[in-house]
């Protein structure tokens, strides 16, 4: 392998190789100079596998390195970026097995402190003294002023390539053996390798319109920007192309599907009638207002492709059980899946109660379930009408005699893959998806763009708002006096722990098994408790459910299995344990297992979160009590990266996502592909040709 320094020293290296075999966009790594079958590896570990994947891996952000602060200038609370030479380094050791980096770091104007707690070692490796290095953090004190544990990157002699100094520098994501300045050169690389052969994407008439600057020059300017506006510049087009090209897939997909044959369903049969007699409540405004928008998509005939949207507990189960008995009147059969085993086990108790007596078979298909081969075949027959599963439903060869309607359950647990499985099977049944809106308002348009939309705004009448505290470390005893006085008055609890058990091993968090051991032996000795977790088997889990469920249980304890659709109306309490720990939207789904009667529920959360951003995201939890709020929050605190469904839905790509910091940009992404495709409805224009095929493999997904 040519090492860094002779790779810069010889330039005719990387002619040489250009003239052997000129690299193009989806050559691999490999082709690059000093990328060899160990760091290919290693670069994979951030899928960057081809030479247009390293092109691809935007920035996370910048630093501007164009001027440094003089240390002299530094003071308390600054955020500084400084250019300066170890001056004397200490490994300074500590009780256990700690140790410590004190370092003097000096420049022309004077010296400052940097430290590095746990990484004394730095003082006799990395930044032993003499080294010179760039250091970028917030001004503390320590015996004086002093960044604590900053970002650093040394400067080598080599540096003479203004690539990684004296400029705005790029900051990537990284990977293990990838550092900061790897990245840089092999960007910088393969930006001269295929430079001029860059097709551009988008057609003239859509750059022009939206004023965005050329692919060529907004790659340049994302890894190696002359100034913050060229960077925000290209970042600006790179997310536009890449949600216009989702958009244009998504709106595509729906325009096809709309131009094909679907099942005309017959509305108003004896199963959708006999279902309503047999409700032991009334459906609520909203409710009656979704079932009549389904049932009118149903009843005509294009395939309906519609997402129900409502959050936890607000009866999107019994809207579900209209469709399916509408489709059941036709004489079709009906697939219903659901992420959980526990969930798909509940739901299909649910349908079997509701659709018994009317000589309706139903019938459960897990991967744990036994007798799969001879149920399949019944399926194929049309002698199930109903079948109820997890993605084992469309794994290999399950078959339908005659399959009408497709309900998929929490439907933003799914991956994409799973969800074009589903539709590939049998006709064109009509496809009902669910979910509890873990997705901001903002973004459902975008995300779910192909579908149909239908949202339950109100929750069942009776209901209270569950009261949710955060419980400090002194009054956590109150709190299992409380469950105990619970379980005497017949209602039941459940205390979630991050993990089954300890040798899992995340520091700080509380195993379920440990936990249930000490406690169910303690103070919680004189009520019924029980064990849930993931690693039960089907059955064992489910016996458990059905116990509890049938009130033979005071207090689960359990992992976040019970944290979708689980609905035991009895249950008033919620215990999170290491409460911090879990995100926004998965705090929501839990305490959505308790508040489902008309009873007071409670959710208290335990633990004392180690970050500011998760004391502050239990703040907002305990004061908000809408699943959109919480979405709407989980949005600003976290970015679009990571809310859930937004990866899924096409937006792979972390980086894409993380630059999308509000709605405008999806928004004005999609008026452009709607009137694209008022023009252009097949994108016939050349200036596709680059990105038809992408726009073609969004359109396949099941949206
Ligand atoms: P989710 O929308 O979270 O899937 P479910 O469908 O599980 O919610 O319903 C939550 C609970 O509310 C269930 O126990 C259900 O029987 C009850 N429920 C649904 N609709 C009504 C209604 N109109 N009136 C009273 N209770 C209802
Ligand atoms: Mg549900």
């Amino acid at each position: 392998m040519v090492s860094e320094t002779q790779r810069h020293a010889a330039p005719e290296y990387i002619f040489r190789i250009m003239a052997d075999s000129l690299p193009t966009l989806n050559s691999p790594v490999t082709a690059l100079p000093g990328v060899g079958p160990k760091r290919s590896d290693h670069l994979a570990q951030l899928g960057i596998e081809t030479v247009r994947d390293l092109l691809y891996h935007f920035p996370r952000g910048y630093q501007d390195r164009r001027t440094f602060t003089p240390v002299s200038d530094a003071s308390e609370g600054d955020l500084v970026t400084i250019c300066a030479t170890v001056k004397a380094a200490k490994n300074l050791r500590m009780r256990g097995r700690n140790s410590m980096a004190i370092l003097t770091l000096e420049d022309d104007s004077g010296t400052i402190r940097a430290t590095f707690f746990g990484r004394g070692y730095l003082a006799n490796s990395t930044l032993r003294p003499g080294v010179q290095a760039i250091f970028h953090g917030v001004v503390e004190t320590y015996q004086g002023l002093a960044l604590k544990g900053p970002e650093y990157e040394v400067v080598e002699a080599s540096d003479d390539s203004n690539r990684h100094t004296g400029r705005i520098v790029p900051l990537y994501r990284l990977a293990d053996q990838i550092s900061q300045r790897m990245l840089r050169t092999l960007i910088a690389d393969a930006l001269s390798l295929v430079n001029g052969t860059l097709p551009e994407t988008l057609p003239d008439s859509v750059r022009t319109k939206e004023s965005l600057v050329p692919l060529t020059a907004s790659i340049h300017q994302v890894h190696f920007p002359e100034t913050p506006e060229a960077a925000e510049q290209a970042r600006a087009r790179l997310t536009f192309e890449h949600i216009l090209t989702i958009q244009l897939g998504v709106l595509y997909k729906r325009s096809h599907r709309q131009a094909r044959p679907g099942i005309t369903h017959r509305i108003n049969g004896a199963a959708l009638k006999e279902l309503d007699k047999r409700l032991p409540f009334s459906l609520t405004e909203a409710q009656d207002r979704v079932t009549a928008e389904i049932l009118r998509d149903m009843g005509a005939p294009r395939p309906m492709a519609r997402l129900l949207q409502g959050d936890v507990g607000c009866g999107k189960t019994i809207v579900a059980a209209h469709a399916m008995a509408a489709a059941l009147d036709g004489g079709y059969q009906v697939a219903f899946m659901a992420p959980t085993e526990l969930l798909a086990e509940q739901q299909f108790k649910t349908f079997s109660r509701l659709f018994a007596d009317q000589g309706i078979s139903v019938a459960l298909l897990t991967g744990s379930i036994r007798g799969a081969a001879a149920l399949r075949r019944e399926v194929a027959a049309g002698a199930v009408r109903i079948l109820v599963g997890t993605h084992a439903l469309f794994q290999k060869g399950t078959s339908f005699q005659r399959l009408g309607l497709v309900v998929v359950d929490e439907q933003h647990r799914f991956g994409v893959a799973q969800r074009a499985a589903l539709t590939a099977k049998g006709m064109e049944p009509d496809v009902l998806h669910m979910t509890a809106t873990p997705i901001p308002r903002s973004l459902t348009m975008t995300l779910y763009g192909g579908m149909d939309l239908s949202i339950i705004d109100t929750l069942p009448p009776g209901r209270k708002p569950v009261k949710t505290r955060c419980i400090p470390e002194n009054k956590v005893d109150g709190c299992y006096t409380y469950l105990m006085e619970q379980a005497a008055a017949g209602f039941q609890s459940f205390i979630v722990c991050p993990l089954v058990e300890a040798s899992e091993l995340r520091e700080n968090s509380t195993a379920v098994e440990d936990h249930y051991a000490e406690l169910s032996a303690g103070v919680l000795s004189s009520v019924r408790t029980a064990l849930l977790h993931g690693r039960l088997d089907g059955g064992e889990k489910d016996a458990i459910m059905t116990r509890f469920t049938g009130g033979e249980i005071d207090v689960l304890f359990s992992t976040t299995v019970i944290e979708v659709g689980i609905d035991v109306p009895a249950a008033t309490t919620m215990i999170i344990e290491n409460a911090d720990q879990f995100g926004l939207t998965q705090l929501h789904q839990l305490r959505g297992r308790v508040g489902r009667g008309t009873e007071q529920s409670y959710c208290f959360l335990l633990g004392k979160p180690a970050t500011k951003e998760g004391k502050e995201r239990l703040r907002i939890f305990c004061e908000m009590d809408s699943g959109f709020d919480l979405a709407e929050a989980d949005l600003k605190l976290r970015g679009p990266g990571e809310v859930s469904g937004f990866k899924q839905a096409g937006f792979d790509d972390p980086h894409a996502a993380d630059w999308v910091h509000d709605g405008r940009l999806l928004h004005r992404a999609r008026q452009r592909a709607v009137s694209i495709l008022e023009d252009d409805p097949e994108l016939a224009d050349a200036g596709w040709d680059v990105l038809r095929s992408r726009i073609h493999s969004y359109s396949d997904l099941a949206l």
